[in-house]
């Protein structure tokens, strides 16, 4: 579609009422978007337990193994390593993907519902911007020392760390998987991963629009980091981000079951490294409802002139 088509029709979308409920079904094919291994469970581990529940499918790609994190590493460590190697870095990653795993075994699913991109924690948003094609060298990870994703893992030949490729990886999953509903980060989110991930989410349908054309997912945000939120008081329900308005739909609060919030505690406590590194923060989400919320309809890009969520 042209410039000039899309622009009237994404007008037009705008006046439309943006619904602010969140129905799931035994249709419901749902797409997660994880910038870091913890982040599905965190956003959305009950309403992924629901959908498995009635019978739809989930399926989680997570963008980096989340092994960029040398609080976390030395912790592993004990202490014992005042530097981290490359070595020690990749081999967090590796054990991250573990938890991973075993997160959503709690939820009922299994290793075939995770795919792993294995790009760079803490690069995403560079690779929005100045890491874009291979006009210039891939970036390279000042903590695993890659500038690629290992051959093994890559779902297209020859991905190195530039935004052209995440964005052509996560386009071929979705294209392959058909989500029916995709949940993402926020742009507003204020990790520069996260914030990241919504715009190569948002670049990636685009380009899935053009070759199929009938798949319109259902895109809803999560968020996780917002100042001090969420707070770590003693309050059953979760409070959405005070200052931070509910998009276009206005917050959506999905309540949990018992046995939905019970789920996704355990799924948070399979995440041993992030647990001893933040267990309040992580515990904070364990509660009685999730928030979403649904963005206005974008277009969306890349590379951004500028880098909009780098500098946060
Ligand atoms: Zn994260």
């Amino acid at each position: 579609m042209s410039g000039s088509l899309l622009l009237p029709l994404l007008a037009a979308l705008a006046a439309v009422p943006v619904p602010r409920t969140l129905t799931v079904t035994a249709d419901t094919r749902l797409l997660v978007i994880a910038p870091h291994p913890d982040d599905e469970i965190l956003g959305a581990g009950g309403l992924m337990r629901r959908v498995h529940d009635l019978g739809g499918m989930v399926h989680v790609v997570y963008l980096t193994d989340g092994d960029g994190y040398p609080e976390g590493v030395r912790l592993e460590e004990r202490g014992k390593k005042k530097n981290p190697s490359s070595s020690d870095f990749r081999d967090y990653g590796r054990r991250r993907q573990h938890e991973a795993h075993d997160a959503l075994k709690t939820l009922g699913l299994d290793e075939h519902d995770a795919t792993f991109l294995r790009f760079p924690d803490g690069g995403l948003c560079k690779l929005t911007h100045s890491y874009w094609s291979d006009r210039h060298r891939a970036y390279r990870s000042p903590y695993t020392r890659r500038d690629r994703p290992p051959e093994s893992d890559t779902i297209v030949p020859n991905a190195e760390y530039r935004g052209e490729d995440l964005t052509l990886e996560l386009a071929r999953i979705i294209a392959e998987f058909g989500p029916t509903l995709i949940l993402v980060p926020r742009k507003e989110d204020q990790h520069p991963d996260h914030c990241a991930a919504w715009y190569f989410l948002a670049d990636a349908l685009g380009s899935v629009a053009r070759v199929v054309p009938g798949l319109a997912p259902d895109v809803v945000n999560y968020i996780v980091h917002y100042d001090d939120w969420p707070f770590n008081d003693d309050r059953a329900a979760l409070r959405p981000p005070p200052g931070l308005r509910g998009g276009a739909s206005g917050w959506i609060r999905v309540t949990l079951t018992p046995e939905e919030l019970q789920a996704k505690r355990e799924a948070i406590r399979r995440y041993g490294t992030q647990m001893r590194a933040m267990r309040s923060f992580l515990e904070a989400f364990a509660r009685s409802n999730e928030v979403f919320s649904r963005p206005a309809p974008a277009r969306v890009v890349l590379p951004t002139k500028s880098s909009p969520c780098c500098d946060r």
